[in-house]
């Protein structure tokens, strides 16, 4: 059977599932896409804000890349400071190719363009419709659908695409483990919208003894606040009168990855895959390229690749927001002293500086063959 006419279901649609739908479908693939919550994500309520240039590159045949850089904010500098010591300035704009480093738009945002260019291709995402099963047989798998009404589908499917999220069901049910660790301390955030527009051209991490608050922008209006101290909010020096805290929450760091990533034709894609902490900004934007990687390795008739490829770039992100966190979240006074001697030293050597850059770029992953010209 031709891979354009192959069944394929993707579980969840969040960026990554929604990724892999509209890489399939620009192919002349017709997914189904399916997600138990009613719509994308809130607004209000977004994760990720961080999108890199990898990503950007990923998405410009699709040109959701066009429409991204139109709304986002620009990253221009990244900055460590501590106490009222800049430690270190790393201008973010020297990376080679067409895209600056980083650029930021809240989570919702990016899913709701990823929506609006799926929608071209006449595939919507079937809300309030959750997966219950998969049948433990990956190489036709059957999937169980429930919809809110109560109404229930069975269906088998050529290729099932599992893209829901860190508590996987299809993970769960194909019995691909999940090992890792979870961080004993906690993170805070919390987003502060200004009556006037503020500065939103860089990223800022305020270190403590112990502890940090990083500070990115949001919107032209809002800023947002992450930080290992549970008072962080009493430290903050806001840049203009607050006239809304907009969103809070907390949570817990897991670093953990699949055993798998596939098992026969059923395939992990994003958080469903690996999780780990937000430093870097590297967790949505690795979901998105595993769903770049499965839509082309799967027009190609080469899924069976697909482990093999992603895996080294799994374990190469995992490392890397490892490292970064263990640097933010620091505790011992002595440790904390070298690493404030350190940090500025060594971002001061320009290969350093470089490789620090091409990872918050996404460029220390493989280069997608695909896209012509492509880090
Ligand atoms: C505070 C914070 C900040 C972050 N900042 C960044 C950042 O700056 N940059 C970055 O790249 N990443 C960041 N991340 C990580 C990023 O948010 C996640 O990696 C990303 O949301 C993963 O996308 P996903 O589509 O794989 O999973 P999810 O966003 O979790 O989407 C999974 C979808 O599956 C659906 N679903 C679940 N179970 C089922 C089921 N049984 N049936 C049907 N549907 C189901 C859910 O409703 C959901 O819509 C951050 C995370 C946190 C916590």
């Amino acid at each position: 059977m031709a891979s354009g006419h192959r069944s394929i279901l993707i579980a969840g649609a969040g960026a990554t599932g929604l990724t892999a739908a509209l890489e399939l479908a620009r192919r002349g693939h017709v997914p189904r896409i399916v997600d138990s919550d009613a719509g994308p994500v809130p607004l209000a309520e977004s994760r990720a804000l961080g999108i890199n240039a990898r990503t950007l590159a990923l998405l410009s045949p699709s040109r959701v890349t066009d429409a991204i850089l139109q709304e986002a904010q620009r990253i221009a500098h990244f900055r460590i400071v501590s106490g009222n010591r800049l430690l270190a300035d790393v201008d973010t704009t020297t990376v080679p190719g067409p895209y600056s480093a980083m650029q930021v738009l809240a989570q919702g945002h990016t899913e709701r363009l990823l929506l609006g260019k799926l929608s071209d291709f006449e595939v919507a995402p079937e809300w309030q419709t959750v997966v219950e099963t998969v049948s433990h047989d990956p190489s036709k798998p059957r999937v169980t659908l429930r919809r809110a009404d109560g109404s229930v589908e069975t269906a088998d499917f050529d290729i099932v695409i599992g893209a829901d999220g860190a508590h996987s069901t299809v993970r769960k049910a194909v019995g691909i483990d999940f090992p890792g660790q979870a961080l004993e301390s906690s993170f805070y955030l919390a987003d502060f919208r200004y009556a006037e527009p503020i500065g939103t051209g860089s990223v800022e991490i305020n270190l403590f003894d112990p502890g940090m608050i990083g500070c990115l922008p949001v919107t032209r209006d809002v800023l947002r606040y992450i930080s290992t101290l549970p008072d962080f909010e009493s430290r903050i020096r806001h840049p203009a009168r607050v006239a809304e805290r907009v969103w809070a929450s907390d949570f817990r760091i897991h670093f953990r990855r699949a055993s798998e990533m596939a098992r026969g034709n059923v395939f992990l894609a994003g958080d469903a895959a690996h999780i780990h902490s937000p430093a870097g900004a590297r967790g949505m934007n690795l979901g998105i390229e595993d769903a770049c990687w499965l839509g082309w390795l799967i027009s190609e008739g080469r899924e069976r690749e697909y482990a093999a490829l992603r895996m080294p770039a799994v374990q190469t992100v995992l490392k890397q927001t490892h490292q970064l966190t263990s640097l933010i979240a620091m505790k011992n006074p002595m440790a904390i002293a070298v690493r404030n001697l350190a940090v500025p030293f060594l971002l001061r050597i320009p290969a350093f500086r470089q490789k620090l850059l091409h990872g918050v770029s996404g460029y220390d992953t493989q280069s997608p063959p695909w896209i012509a010209g492509a880090l």
